[in-house]
């Protein structure tokens, strides 16, 4: 045998034990927000290097040092996505979608970030996107949340709070930003080497450091929330109100500034204490610059991603996840005839009844072998079909869930049989 190829650190199979969990999560999102009215978008995993530079922002982590980056054969600088907003955004603008018209999109799929491997934070790890562009809100900020909110409530998720905060516009920003320069410059001695760096380029992104040691010192900076524009403090009251009507608890966070550079006004975060360190499971945010910044003409948006490996982690822990669909009918074949009739027969079944879930035996065996498939098969009945049955134009029913005896029925109306054993198998 030759040599095992091992798989890429921090990129996972989704095994079928695993599957239903995210099924569940992904249809039970798709539901929702076709409920709301928002509309799947497909973009490619790969895009130019320079849309990620330009949306996200040069001094965060994900573009300093998480980027899957290449050259490919064409000498094009492409980047695995590390994020669905910047891809969505740039469809938008390349489709000519924009011109005044509004738009509540969603995506979902596979992103990359080259970040260090541990529980709950990967390499290639996914997300469910959710944008709504053309709307100034506070209004959409308040749906986007009740949805998050009423996703949690459908899916079984009790442990997550909401914080949300606000960053003003970019004119307040630059006031805010002076301050805290004079505050950040005055500590320089205590800043890391990351927070030294983003002192000169993007010095908000200091306050979202992940290094212990530098908590104390954001803790006691200039806070943002006290530097905003009226327009801003009045789009922040009427979100914090609207949600207080809603009943959907909160708390503002005045130091959550999220790491992606292109947020302004509205941000929130659903956290959890029951993941340890990695306790984010739904950021999003507004980001009104985000669009112009890519060159498309100047249109408000919204958005927000889940973490899907998070939020199955949180499904798993409550208990809230469906076992997989066992069979309906395992058809037992008995002799070589009824073998080769069993697979005409089980076709015929599967037009019979759409939805039925039908498990031929397959690759022989005799029938204490096949009776031991069909119980772990978890079918609630088992059709018998031997070379004898076949002579007669008969097959056997026997249900696998109860003590019930053997009945047989006539070949052409072995649908119906079929239909009503499973009716009395589900009654008791
Ligand atoms: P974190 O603070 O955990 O690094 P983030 O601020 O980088 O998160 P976003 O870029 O806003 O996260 O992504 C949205 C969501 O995607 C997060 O709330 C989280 O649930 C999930 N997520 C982000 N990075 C990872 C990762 N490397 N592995 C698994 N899930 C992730
Ligand atoms: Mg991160």
């Amino acid at each position: 045998m030759s040599e095992q190829i091992q798989p890429v650190r921090g990129m996972n199979d989704v095994l079928p034990a695993e599957i239903t969990a995210w099924q569940r999560l992904e249809s039970t999102a798709r539901q929702l927000l076709a409920e709301y009215g928002y509309q799947e978008i497909r973009v490619p995993m790969v895009e130019r290097t320079e849309l990620f530079q330009r949306a996200i922002g040069e001094y965060t982590d994900v573009v300093e040092k998480e980027m899957y980056t290449f050259v490919d054969q064409g000498g094009d600088s492409l980047t695995l996505r590390p994020e669905g907003t910047a891809g969505v955004m740039r469809a938008l603008i390349s489709n000519g979608l924009l011109r005044g018209q509004r738009h509540k999109l969603w995506c979902d799929g596979p992103m990359f970030r080259h970040e260090r491997p541990q529980k709950g934070r990967y390499r290639q790890f996914h997300q469910i996107d959710v944008e709504a562009v053309g709307f100034a809100g506070p209004d959409v900020d308040v749906e986007l949340i009740a949805l998050t909110a009423r996703l949690w409530r459908r899916l079984g998720i009790e442990r997550v709070r909401l914080q949300i905060n606000s960053l003003g516009t970019p004119e307040a920003r630059r006031i805010y930003r002076e301050k805290l320069v004079e505050y950040l410059r005055a500590h320089h001695d205590q800043l890391d080497a990351d927070s030294r760096r983003r002192l000169e380029g993007n010095p908000l992104r200091v306050l979202d450091s992940k290094n212990p040691e530098m908590r104390a010192l954001i803790e006691a900076a200039p806070v943002l929330t006290d530097h905003l524009d009226g327009e801003s403090r009045e789009h922040f009251a009427a979100l914090c109100a609207a949600l207080e009507a809603l009943g959907i608890p909160f708390s503002v966070n005045p130091r959550l500034v999220r790491g992606l550079d292109y947020y302004s006004r509205t941000v929130f975060e659903w956290i959890t204490d029951a993941l340890g360190a990695q306790d984010a499971v739904c950021s999003g945010g507004r980001y009104d610059g985000l669009i112009a910044q890519l060159g498309g003409e100047p249109t408000p948006g919204i958005g927000f991603a889940m973490g899907i490996e998070r939020l199955v982690a949180l499904m798993t822990q409550a208990g809230a996840v469906p076992a997989p669909a066992a069979a309906d009918v395992f058809v037992v074949v008995n002799g070589e005839r009824a073998a080769a009739y069993g697979l005409q027969l089980v076709e015929r079944l599967r037009d019979a009844l759409p939805g039925r879930r039908f498990e031929l035996n397959l690759g022989g065996g005799n029938f204490k072998a096949q009776f031991r498939r069909a119980d772990r098969s978890g079918a609630a009945l088992a059709v018998i079909l031997g070379d004898d049955e076949l002579a007669r134009g008969v097959a056997a029913l026997k249900p696998l869930r109860r003590d019930a005896g053997q009945s047989e029925s006539p070949l052409p109306d072995l649908a119906a049989a079929i239909q009503s054993a499973l009716a009395t198998a589900v009654e008791t």
